[in-house]
């Protein structure tokens, strides 16, 4: 039994994990299945969704069911012959304080029913509470997982090692390092219910990047209750591999309808936005003249059908090395997901080593919320710590990116060149180092511009100002490090070009080097390219 990546994009992966009862492509989503209350049963799911694995909860069932349960299985209890992961009790200790059952009795009796994927008691660290009270969740929990290997009887069993910590990060860290050092096969994260309730969204991103950035990487991450599909892309971003959701059937009990952009009350719906077969066949007012239980199981049937074809769309997005751009359109949704997506740039560095370094389709930039991502902060890195330019190159020269740019892919730079060795010689074309300058990624040396993504991007024009500044700052970086000579930039528009060329002057004067910039309005014309071959004569006397 183990876990085998197929596919990345961010820390989002495509992988199988195999248990006893089957091999499940994560990421996966695990609807939570109340044994004593199914709306939808499990091997409907199935059939309807395709869902290869649900959650309930071992503590219900052995109160509930108790020997019933450990005599027939939970298998043939949930009437589900796919993977069942059980969770443990924690939450019960969350919300009543404490529970009817210790660690070794829960372990022993999810052994009992036969669980695919089981967890130790873990003692859950809450929400608000003090740094003494965070630690003594983290190390009893550690304590119950060391005991773990004296009491486990069965070997096909996978066991989950609950990270805990809350929003006490360093204490996430030390959790998840002790934890990782354990033989568990897959890891967990509770997600405090605060922090769903309250779209404290960046602070879940600061907890899983805590948790995920001290586990072992082979390993698969669950978060527990995570809830809503708006936020599926950002947690599945984050390289969470497996979640559970009760939300759809809570939500479907308060007619609460869910979208892939958030939840609305069925009273305030006058359309249904979905084609599911649920709402393709009904009105709102069919669905609030139903009876309660009805209306209850159709709205839970919807919200999976939203859940699940979201799931879909994620892992598409995956393959196709589009997760950012779903990730963006998702973070949209909501103010506070935004704020979380833009919090990400905190980790922009974590990204970069863990993001794939090619891609199968180009790239597309909206704004400045994409400066955050891998491939614009890569190309930042590689050039201060990789790049230096060619030997012998003293001059550069800017030239505007666009211009390279299909429809108007042109070889203007080697005209450039001709003149300028007609006119000023071979040694001059040497010196010569033709860059080309635009949004996002600042400069892009021309000989390294085959590499992903730089000629396969496409960005919205014109630039926002941030975005604007981004690459202003690149280029100046870029210049201050190079030690050139001497700078000559072209420019054609007005806005970003006379920006870019207003930089040059004003670092030029300080660096004490020679700046020439040139405005067009038509390209490279005649006229420029003698300019620019003059200009470089001058740089040559001075
Ligand atoms: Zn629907």
């Amino acid at each position: 039994m183990g876990f085998e990546v197929k596919e990345r994009d961010l820390l989002g992966r495509i992988g199988r994990l195999e248990t006893k009862s089957g091999t499940i492509e994560t990421p996966i989503l695990l609807p939570v299945i109340n044994p004593a209350k199914m709306t939808v049963e499990p091997k409907e799911m199935m059939e309807r969704f395709g869902c290869k694995a649900v959650i309930t909860n071992a503590y219900i069932v052995k109160k509930n069911l108790g020997d019933e349960a450990a005599e027939r299985g939970i298998h043939s209890i949930l009437d589900f012959p796919m993977v069942i992961m059980t969770d443990s009790g924690a939450y019960q200790i969350l919300l009543y304080g404490r529970v009817e059952t210790d660690p070794e009795e829960i372990i022993l009796y999810q052994e009992e029913i036969g669980s695919d994927i089981a967890t130790i008691l873990d003692v859950p660290t809450g929400w608000r509470v003090t740094e003494e009270h965070a630690r003594y969740t983290v190390e009893e929990t550690i304590r119950r997982a060391e005991a773990l290997k004296e009491i486990k009887r069965r070997e096909d069993i996978l066991w989950v090692g609950p990270v805990q910590g809350g929003q006490h990060l360093e204490l996430v860290a030390y959790s998840a390092r002790r934890m990782g050092s354990l033989p568990f096969q897959i890891h967990a994260l509770g997600s405090p219910t605060p922090v769903m309730e309250r779209y404290l969204f960046d602070v879940l991103v600061d907890m899983v990047m805590a948790a995920k950035g001290n586990l072992p990487p082979d390993r698969p991450l669950h978060l527990f209750g995570a809830g809503h599909p708006f936020m599926f892309a950002l947690i599945v971003a984050l390289g969470c591999d497996l979640f559970d959701s009760a939300a759809y059937s809570l939500y479907a009990r308060s007619d609460r309808y869910m979208t892939e952009r958030g939840t609305i009350r069925l009273a305030k719906l006058d359309y249904l936005p979905c084609s599911c077969p649920v709402c393709s066949k009904r009105s709102p007012k069919d669905l609030s003249e139903m009876p309660k239980s009805e209306r209850e199981r159709e709205l839970s049937l919807h919200n999976l059908y939203v859940c699940f074809s979201e799931m879909r769309r994620i892992k598409q997005a995956i393959l196709e090395g589009r997760l950012w751009e779903h990730l963006e359109v998702r973070a949209h949704s909501h103010p506070s997901l935004l704020q979380a997506v833009r919090h990400l740039k905190r980790y922009s560095e974590h990204l970069v080593r863990h993001s794939p370094v090619t891609k199968r389709s180009g790239l597309f930039f909206y704004g400045d919320l994409s400066l955050i991502r891998p491939e614009v902060v890569r190309h930042r890195m590689r050039l201060l710590e990789r790049y230096s330019p060619p030997e012998g190159a003293r001059i550069l020269v800017l030239l505007p990116e666009f211009w390279m740019n299909p429809p108007r892919r042109s070889r203007r730079h080697e005209v450039l060149a001709r003149s300028v060795r007609e006119e000023l010689g071979e040694e001059a074309v040497w010196s010569l180092h033709i860059c080309l300058y635009g949004v996002p990624f600042g400069v892009i040396p021309l000989e390294i511009r085959e590499v992903y993504p730089l000629s396969q991007y496409e960005v919205a024009l014109p630039p926002d100002l941030e975005t604007e500044t981004y690459a202003v700052e690149r280029i100046v970086e870029y210049i201050e490090r190079m030690k050139y000579e001497g700078v000559i930039a072209v420019w054609e528009d007005c806005g970003f070009g006379r920006r870019v060329a207003e930089a040059c002057n004003g670092l030029c004067a300080s660096l004490g080097i020679p700046f020439k910039g040139f405005q067009t309005t038509r390209g490279l014309t005649k006229g420029l390219v003698k300019s620019v071959v003059s200009a470089l004569a001058s740089f040559k006397k001075g």
